[in-house]
């Protein structure tokens, strides 16, 4: 049996890598690779969202065998060792609403009524195109994707961590899921990082000295408290540095799609719109104009975020109308 070709197609991210595994592979180790990390990015599959649990079950693992074990010893407030959980019992909610509901998929017997929900702004969305794919006319701010072989309806991302696209049926779940990651990561900072605070305090090892080479004295400073803590509690400390670099990495993630809600953008509309910024007329069509964007679908703020939550249909534009 002739072995199968590698995909012919592949992301420009993916494209960007090439010169990277043509340098450090053979070629036939390069099409497996390519062949991999294509069925990786570019179908669905639940690779991610097992790493995403497994990366949950591990810090929390940590968090109730050390971290609560101390607190609770040193008496800390109730509700304030139970928040981590609370915020773990919403974030998997949220997760499985996002993972589990339809983004808002075209069909050839929706597309005719999706078509009418946004007006076509005639620089991102033009009326009258057929996705080529799935052949349904495909309606304002829609977009098709390759991993779930869709067009979905307010087209956002296609997310691996929850293995879906998220459309106009469930950017609010995306969104709760996100701010209650970013919420869960920081709770659990600030409480192993109180914890930790509190050890020092009792150990009475910010007022300690020590020696160096010559037999100076000198004051504990901050690196030595870092390794002293890092010597004691090893774990608690690492989980303390994934938990902080987490909360910071889904804080500026988190802060980008509340700005992309409050002014009614998609991800996929943000990211087409800086492609297009500004860009002159092709050479070929000097007299043609540039095309410039402007969002046409931004209500206000508060309507703005109302609609992540509670997307409008065909039947509401016509009453407004
Ligand atoms: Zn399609
Ligand atoms: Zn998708």
């Amino acid at each position: 049996m002739a072995a199968r070709p590698p995909p012919e197609r592949f992301s420009g991210s993916f494209q960007a890598g090439r010169p990277v595994l043509s340098l450090v592979l053979p070629r036939q180790l390069q099409r497996v690779a390519q062949r991999a990390l294509h069925r990786l990015f570019h179908t669905r599959s639940c690779l991610f969202v097992v790493l995403h649990v497994a990366l949950q079950a591990a810090v929390f693992g940590e968090y109730t065998c050390e971290v609560f074990g101390y607190c609770w010893e040193l008496q800390f407030p109730l509700l304030l060792l139970l928040l981590p959980y609370l915020l773990l019992a919403a974030n998997l909610g949220c997760f499985l609403l996002c993972s589990r509901a339809d983004p808002g998929t075209v069909t050839k017997s929706n597309a005719a009524s999706l078509a009418e929900v946004y007006a076509y702004d005639g620089v991102l969305f033009q009326r009258g195109l057929v996705c080529p794919t799935c052949a349904v006319q495909k309606p304002a701010r829609s977009k098709h994707c390759s991993v779930c072989r869709a067009c979905v309806h307010r087209f956002d991302h296609h997310c691996v961590w929850v293995n879906n696209c998220i459309g106009a049926r469930n950017a609010g779940a995306f969104l709760l899921y996100l701010l209650s990651l970013a919420a869960t990561a920081g709770a659990l900072a600030a409480v192993s990082a109180a914890l930790l605070a509190q050890l020092l305090l009792l150990s009475n090892a910010l007022h300690g000295s020590y020696r160096d080479g010559q037999g100076q004295e000198h004051p504990v400073d901050i690196p030595l408290l870092v390794q002293h803590l890092f010597l004691n509690f090893p774990r608690i400390v690492f989980m303390l540095g994934f938990v902080i670099l987490l909360t910071l990495v889904l804080g500026g993630y988190c802060t980008f799609s509340l700005y992309l809600a409050l002014t009614n953008q998609t991800t996929n509309e943000w990211c087409k719109s800086r492609r297009l910024g500004g860009s002159p007329p092709l050479p070929s069509q000097p007299q043609a104009r540039p095309l410039v964007y402007r969002n046409i679908y931004s209500k206000g703020i508060w309507r703005n975020l109302k609609e992540i939550f509670n997307p409008p249909t065909v039947l509401e534009r016509k009453k407004k109308t």
